[in-house]
């Protein structure tokens, strides 16, 4: 079906006040300029209106009337994306889901959470926080970011070695078709083996087989202590062994273990006091671990002591030349700025760069980031290369930065290099942030043509006239 032109709008969007009042449907400029792009540095074009609505109905109702007129639709959240997928291409309206937001209910003896998709991450922590629970997933951007779009993205984050990905959270969900049909699974049980588990489809979809708007998330008993180290490690290869030694010891307490290679730990270090290094020695990679104990009983002492049994073998066994364990929380966050803050300072560090999230099979990567480092050097030996991220799920993140502007072809270059490195380890092309519309090209590089013809039958089927976020993850239906 031919998309409208922008004459041929005008009767939809008249249509859509109707149908959802003309508080929820806006073609302001600043509105629309406010909705074009996402994070992802990919600019987006302003949409040809905003629709904010804030219940299923209306997402349904605005979904029926735009698939009835061809006219594609792009769904956003926080707008926190890496991907491009919420950035606007020529011709979209943009669904934001950012009033559709609130906790509905907790329910401490199913330890789950009723929320709407457009609830942030953090109003959800809080919220479980008040009620003595934890919610699982966090991730830096966890003040704009909306549930949906996490779920939408299946987003990880740095708890993902002791709780998993955003989809093992999930354990409701409600969804809009592109149709308008309306697609509940909100009884938020545990086990449901009643024929196929529908609401696995959207998780992870990025919103290209529907809208996600409103889910029942898994809750976890609070941490009753916790405990922050951080560990000068020997040299590289000792970084497995170490987070080998880390899952056995520390078991089910380990919490986070993220590693920083030296050229990040130089570059973001010399960002001022903010970030200064606990240990001097930065020259070879750092990890930065945290404990939680679950049990009643457990004390930060207990916790302490246990993470002291643990580094002191290590130092023993020469994985580490030094570890620091954090005094108080306020040292504890200090030691996490360096890590989670960071990504914030890349536009001031650099004149331009370009971020990369992926994986390496855990026996692989130390060869890979050698692989990867000494090939940059040579392709690039002009840019910075920082290497960090989240070693436990054997996921790091890669950010190339120039001090001067670069044409694209360099960034093709680097791209080329980067992927045909994690094709060549057997990795994925994406970890956590997902495929949106910069990593098309990539997808075949780690899911096969079967799997991808297999994704584009899902698309066809949910979505046949391609209107739901055209682009996004795989081609729309032709
Ligand atoms: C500083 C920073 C740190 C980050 N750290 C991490 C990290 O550690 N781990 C990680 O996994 N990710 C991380 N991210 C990226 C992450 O994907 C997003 O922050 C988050 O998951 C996206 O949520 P959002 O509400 O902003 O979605 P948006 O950016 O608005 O949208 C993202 C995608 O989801 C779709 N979408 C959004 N809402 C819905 C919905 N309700 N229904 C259907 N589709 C929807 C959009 O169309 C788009 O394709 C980080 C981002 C930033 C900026």
């Amino acid at each position: 079906m031919p998309t409208p032109s922008d004459a041929a709008f005008i009767p939809l969007a008249d249509a859509l006040a109707d149908a959802l009042g003309p508080a929820v449907v806006s073609t302001d400029p600043a509105d629309r300029e406010r909705h074009a792009s996402d994070w992802s540095g990919l600019q987006g074009s302003r949409p040809r209106a905003v629709l904010r609505p804030r219940t299923t109905e209306q997402v349904s109702a605005a979904l029926r009337l735009c698939s009835a007129a061809g006219q594609p639709v792009v769904v956003q959240g926080g707008l926190t994306g890496l991907a491009g997928g919420a950035s606007v291409q020529e011709g979209e309206v943009a669904l934001s889901l950012d009033r559709l937001a609130g906790v509905e209910a907790i329910d401490p003896a199913a330890m789950t959470m009723t929320v709407k998709a457009g609830t942030t991450l953090a109003a959800v922590q809080a919220a479980a926080e008040e009620a003595g629970l934890f919610y699982a997933v966090d991730i830096g951007a966890r003040g704009s970011c909306t549930i949906g779009g996490t779920i939408a993205t299946n987003a990880g984050g740095i708890r993902v070695v002791r709780y998993g990905m955003t989809r093992l959270q999930v354990l409701g969900l409600e969804a809009v078709l592109a149709d308008g049909t309306v697609l509940s699974d909100m009884g938020g049980m545990l086990k449901n083996n009643t024929g196929f588990d529908l609401k696995q489809l959207f998780i992870g979809a990025e919103g290209a087989l529907g809208v996600v708007t409103r889910a029942v998330l898994r809750l976890q008993p609070a941490p009753r202590a916790r405990a922050t180290a951080w560990l000068a490690v020997a040299d590289d290869s000792s970084l497995i062994t170490l987070l080998s030694a880390a899952r056995q010891r520390l078991g089910s307490s380990l919490a986070a273990f993220e590693a920083m290679w030296p050229g990040y730990l130089s570059a973001i270090t010399a960002r001022g006091p903010h970030y200064r290094a606990p240990l001097a020695d930065i020259a070879t990679p750092a990890v930065l671990i945290d404990v939680f104990g679950d049990d009643p009983a457990a004390t930060d002492a207990d916790l302490r002591e246990r993470l002291e049994g643990f580094l002191a073998d290590a130092l023993e066994q020469g994985w580490l030349n030094d570890a620091v364990i954090a005094e108080s929380i306020y040292q504890s966050r200090r030691l996490w700025a360096i890590r989670d803050e960071a990504p914030a300072e890349y536009s001031t560090l650099f004149r331009s760069s370009k971020g990369y999230d992926v994986s390496i099979p855990i026996g692989r990567m130390i060869d890979a980031v050698r692989v990867l480092e000494t090939a940059l050097s040579g392709a690039v030996p002009e840019a910075a290369v920082l290497i960090y991220g989240h070693l436990g799920d054997a996921n790091i993140h890669v950010v190339i930065g120039f001090d001067a502007p670069v044409e694209k072809a360099v960034y093709g270059r680097v791209d080329d290099l980067l992927y045909g490195t994690v094709r060549d380890f057997s990795g994925s092309v994406s970890a956590e942030h997902g495929i949106g519309v910069l990593k098309r090209q990539w997808l075949g590089f780690t899911r096969s043509a079967a799997e991808i013809a297999t994704m584009e039958r899902l698309k066809a089927a949910l979505d046949p006239s391609g209107i739901l976020n055209p682009g996004r993850v795989v081609a729309a239906p032709s």
